[in-house]
């Protein structure tokens, strides 16, 4: 009765939530109860599953795949430079001359071989010797990715070279939650026996531009660098800061619930959206998740909404900063840790002794985060980030903690209490400092200006950029805060041994730590030079570009915490940071390529065409009688025109011989400092003569789409 009541077109999220997903649901439909318990054990244990039960599974998802719909399956990877891969295989096989039935076997669903010579794999697999292949993932649902010519089923895997080596995201991001929770949950046994595992909970906001696809295909710095290379602010930018917040245009509006519907069938759980700050810019955060899924789903949901928005006739710009003198946009990753009995670690808790396991928690992460300050910058190194980290609307590129001020005084007493050395006996005014206000969640300042904030119940990381994978970043911070729990706990168990009481010796440890970390915190406006001086006295680090912020994993200690935690082998970390710096040039090549086309074919031209007017219009008015000193505007406008041609031409020439000099080094770390130092300069010099040019010229034959098209959608 109810179902009848309801009305078509107002369909509830919870009706086909998840409906293109394998999980618990379908699985219960499909698969025995024997194989999905062989699934849960292969999950927990990340053991292989036996083949007889992997043939079970298999049949039942292909069954639920073709009811479905699906013709074809594919393994779903994501290969070491940020976007999905995928290789399709149809199930069908035909019999005979005219027959033929849908298959798909166990093997299939566990093990497939991409052509993988051309993923990135940083020396590696050379294309003659190893071949990669992908692994199912159990911890990841299998989902239907619908398009308008077809559906197929994806199965999300590992993808590894033949030798052992991961050449993907997803095996060392597992390892390092797994590293980060076996750590927590030791540590948590000191409060609570009980608690048995822990997961790291990621919520990841995703910020992003919409533009117009046919402007975007006009322009040729969106298409292959992703950002516009030349262009001058409008005269109405984001002065009025109007558009935040504001009502979101029809245009857009029709997409998102267009993206968000295809999300949540795939069981992505989208909680927001709104605008962001710059005109065109947009925000949407789903609710958080497990790291793992909730990082696939982030993938997944990059992937869906680029793919939505060519039905809308729009284009996703993700790069960090797509419009210079316009906000960039950023991926804040919120992060925390919970215990499998329900307890949220980073969350203040009502009693003194819950507060301390609290305590614990946050000011073990800070303690990780003062550590490894130069790995966490690494983390989040790119060359597209880069024109974010420092510029005067993102976090900085200095890493440092924002607390807010309740926490700040929390540590400040703990810091000057004085523990009590004597076995079993706690002072009074230790305790006191424990009493953290229950109402801290509404209650912590929010400062958008922190790379790293704690916001209540959980850190945000803000510096992760738009495009990135945030694996990168979460591989990192769950690795050294990991690391940072196991020598807590060595560091207390030795005390313990020393028949220290348990909680003097957490309490010792705690503040030592807090003096040891105690730089890294500030409270302070993160864009301001100020901090930069202070940042500067402090000793902490202020990297600006990709690639020295990458020289970071390539330091001994780094190195080591990877290794012996066995997150990376060295070889996995040398060719990945490899991989990362390869990236880094390759991107700057093209700019530099782009931009020097754009200048030749497009700004030049446009420049000389507009030019040649201003000349025939002065010939005829002197033929007219008009004296020079008359004409003298135009005249200036035709020289002031030759000036910044000129200067785009010969700075062409220079940045094309730096390249040429560039690419002759070797190193892939010393080449990408080339293009950072010697090549990326000259991005400055030529904009600043072509965007002279966009304001001087003419509308009618200035051949780009200007950021005012771009960027007020209607
Ligand atoms: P903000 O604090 O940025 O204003 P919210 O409080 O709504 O916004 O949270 C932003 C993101 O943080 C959401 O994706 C949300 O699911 C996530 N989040 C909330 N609590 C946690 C938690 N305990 N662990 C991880 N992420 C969380
Ligand atoms: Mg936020």
């Amino acid at each position: 009765m109810i179902q009848a009541a309801k009305s078509k077109s107002t369909k509830q999220i919870s009706e086909y939530f998840g409906k293109n997903v394998f999980g618990p649901k379908a699985m219960a439909q499909y698969v025995s109860k024997e194989a999905i318990k062989a699934v849960n054990e292969s999950r927990n244990t990340g053991q292989p599953m036996d083949m007889k039960m992997a043939n079970q599974i298999a049949e039942g998802m292909k069954n639920w795949a073709i009811e479905k719909g699906a013709t074809h399956y594919t393994h779903w990877f994501q290969p070491l430079r940020g976007s999905t891969a995928e290789k399709h295989d149809s199930f069908f096989e035909p019999t005979g001359i005219d027959t033929g039935v849908e298959l798909f076997s166990g093997k299939a669903l566990v093990q497939q071989e991409p052509d993988a010579s051309s993923f990135p794999n940083g020396g590696i697999r050379n294309t003659f010797e190893a071949r990669g292949y992908s692994a199912w993932d159990p911890s990841s649902p299998a989902f239907i990715m619908e398009k308008a010519s077809g559906k197929t089923l994806c199965i999300p895997t590992v993808f590894v070279a033949y030798t052992g080596e991961a050449l993907d995201y997803k095996a060392p991001l597992i390892k390092s939650t797994n590293f980060l929770t076996k750590a927590a949950s030791d540590v948590c046994q000191y409060f609570d026996p009980n608690v048995k595992t822990t997961k790291v909970s990621l919520g990841i906001e995703q910020e992003y531009f919409l533009i117009d696809e046919e402007l975007y295909h006009k322009r040729p710095d969106l298409v292959f660098a992703g950002r516009t290379l030349v262009g001058n602010m409008p005269a109405k930018g984001q002065q009025l800061e109007d558009h935040y917040f504001g009502s979101i245009p029809e245009r857009i509006y029709n997409y998102m619930t267009d993206f968000e519907k295809e999300s949540f069938k795939l069981g992505i759980p989208l909680k927001t959206r709104h605008n962001e700050v710059a005109p065109g810019q947009y925000e949407c955060a789903p609710m958080f998740e497990e790291a793992d899924i909730a990082i696939d789903h982030n993938s997944l949901l990059m992937d869906v909404m680029q793919s939505v928005a060519s039905k809308h006739k729009l284009k996703v710009l993700w790069h960090e900063k797509p419009f210079k003198g316009v906000n960039g946009s950023g991926k804040h990753n919120n992060w925390s840790l919970i215990t499998d009995t329900g307890v949220n670690l980073l969350s203040p808790g009502h009693s003194p002794q819950e507060n301390l396991q609290f305590l614990t928690f946050f000011i073990n992460t800070i303690k990780a985060v003062h550590d490894h300050a130069d790995l966490l910058r690494a983390s989040i190194a790119t060359a597209g980030n880069d024109h974010r980290l420092g510029a005067n609307e993102a976090p900085p590129a200095i890493m440092s903690v924002f607390i807010g001020s309740t926490l700040s005084d929390v540590l400040n007493r703990f810091e000057n209490a004085k523990t009590d050395a004597k076995p079993g006996r706690v002072s009074e005014k230790t305790i006191s400092v424990y009493r953290i206000p229950e109402i801290l969640l509404d209650n912590t300042d929010r400062n958008r200006t922190s790379p790293f904030a704690f916001t209540g119940n959980k850190f945000e990381f803000r510096a992760v950029g738009s495009s990135d994978h945030c694996a990168n970043a979460i591989i990192v911070l769950n690795t050294i805060v990991g690391e940072q729990m196991k020598k807590f706990k060595y560091e207390v168990d030795a005390l313990i041994k020393k028949k220290v009481s348990k909680q003097v010796a957490i309490e010792k440890t705690l503040i030592g730590y807090i003096k040891a970390s105690k730089k890294i915190i500030f409270e302070g406006n993160g864009y301001g030079e100020e901090w930069v001086k202070e940042a500067a006295k402090r000793g902490l680090s202020n990297i600006k570009t990709t690639p020295y912020a990458l020289d970071a994993y390539n330091k001994k200690e780094s190195q080591a915490i990877f290794v012996d935690n066995k997150i990376y082998t060295k070889k996995e970390l040398e060719a990945r940071t490899e991989i990362k710096f390869e990236d880094y040039v390759l991107k700057i090549q093209i700019e530099g390529r782009i931009l020097g086309e754009l200048a030749k074919n497009y700004v030049i031209p446009s420049a000389v065409e507009y030019q040649k007017k201003l000349v025939d219009s002065i010939e005829g008015l002197l033929r007219i009688g008009h004296t020079k000193a008359e004409c003298k505007a135009m005249l200036d406008l035709t020289k002031e025109i030759s000036k910044n041609i000129n200067a785009i031409w010969s700075n062409n020439a220079k940045m094309t011989e730096e390249r040429r000099k560039a690419n002759l080094i070797d190193h892939a770390d010393k080449k990408a400092k080339a293009y950072c130092d010697k090549v990326k300069p000259y991005f400055d010099t030529i904009r600043e003569s072509a965007d002279k040019l966009e304001e001087l010229i003419g509308n009618d034959v200035w051949k780009l789409p200007k950021y005012r098209d771009l960027l007020f959608l209607k």
